[in-house]
């Protein structure tokens, strides 16, 4: 039996959401003069953070043309999350009826940058324990697939630990990733099964329940747990696994790859 193993990459093999939450708080401060709302919990800032992001995506964000200004600087940037930062001030200003200066603008959308900075990243715990698994085991074969801009998604990946993962697919943020495996899953055409393992419900659990895929939902590192509910769609539910952190998920993979090997020789 072959395994087609498919691997996100924020929060699941690196640690991104604090550097979001950093990113976040620093705009909050820079909106409050200093009077940062402590009040706040991550949980509350990230569900502004998704409102903005999803009316930027469906294109109800208003179009003032300051925004315009910083969308346009953003887009050139490559990305989206540095607008949205940029939005979420300029947002909080107008609310109260004050115009962002430009010299402020500047600042929200710097601090939106270093998002994509590789140095603020870590390696989640049990990366190297899961990697080196399946790297020496022949019956896996892994992809990393990511969503983003690929100029600020690939520099993620340039710390030896990747090094010799090849098969990284980098895919637009409104694409999906249950498409992308279908369309790995006819040029592997010898992969029997097909396991995801990711933090987002919507972007990684869903698109492989829905697909007919194994789904490993890590939760502990997610800045999406509360993110859409779990797909039902005939046994998706059967093939909905869900861990703590990566050293449970290593010891599933090793469980379904080694057992079937097991089952294997005592056909024989
Ligand atoms: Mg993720």
């Amino acid at each position: 039996m072959k395994y087609g193993i498919v691997l996100d990459l924020d929060d699941t093999l690196i640690a991104t959401s604090h550097v979001y939450y950093r990113a976040l708080i620093d705009v909050m401060q820079l909106i409050s003069k200093g009077l940062v709302p402590y009040f706040m919990y991550p949980g509350d800032m990230l569900e502004m953070y998704h409102t903005i992001e999803s009316r930027v995506l469906s294109g109800t964000a208003p179009q003032s043309p300051e925004l315009f200004d910083v969308h346009e600087r953003a887009r050139l940037a490559g990305s989206m999350f540095p607008a949205q930062l940029a939005e979420l001030y300029i947002e909080c200003l107008l609310s109260r009826g004050q115009i962002p200066r430009e010299s402020e603008m500047q600042k929200a959308y710097e601090i939106g940058l270093r998002i994509f900075d590789p140095q603020n990243y870590t390696i989640v715990p049990g990366v190297r324990a899961l990697l080196y698994f399946l790297r020496v085991n022949n019956s896996c074969t892994s992809f990393i697939i990511t969503m983003g801009d690929e100029k600020l998604q690939k520099p993620k990946l340039q710390r030896k630990l990747f090094a010799d993962m090849e098969s990284l697919i980098i895919l637009p943020l409104d694409g999906n990733k249950g498409d992308e495996v279908k369309k790995l899953a006819k040029k592997y055409d010898d992969i029997d099964e097909w396991i995801m393992i990711g933090d987002s419900v919507e972007r990684d659990v869903n698109p492989a329940l829905s697909r007919g895929f194994v789904a490993c939902h890590i939760t502990s590192m997610s800045s999406h747990i509360s993110k859409g509910n779990i797909i039902m769609i005939g046994d998706s539910l059967s093939r909905y696994y869900q861990f703590d952190n990566l050293k449970e998920v290593l010891e599933f993979i090793k469980r379904r790859v080694l057992h079937d090997r097991a089952e294997v020789s005592l056909k024989k």
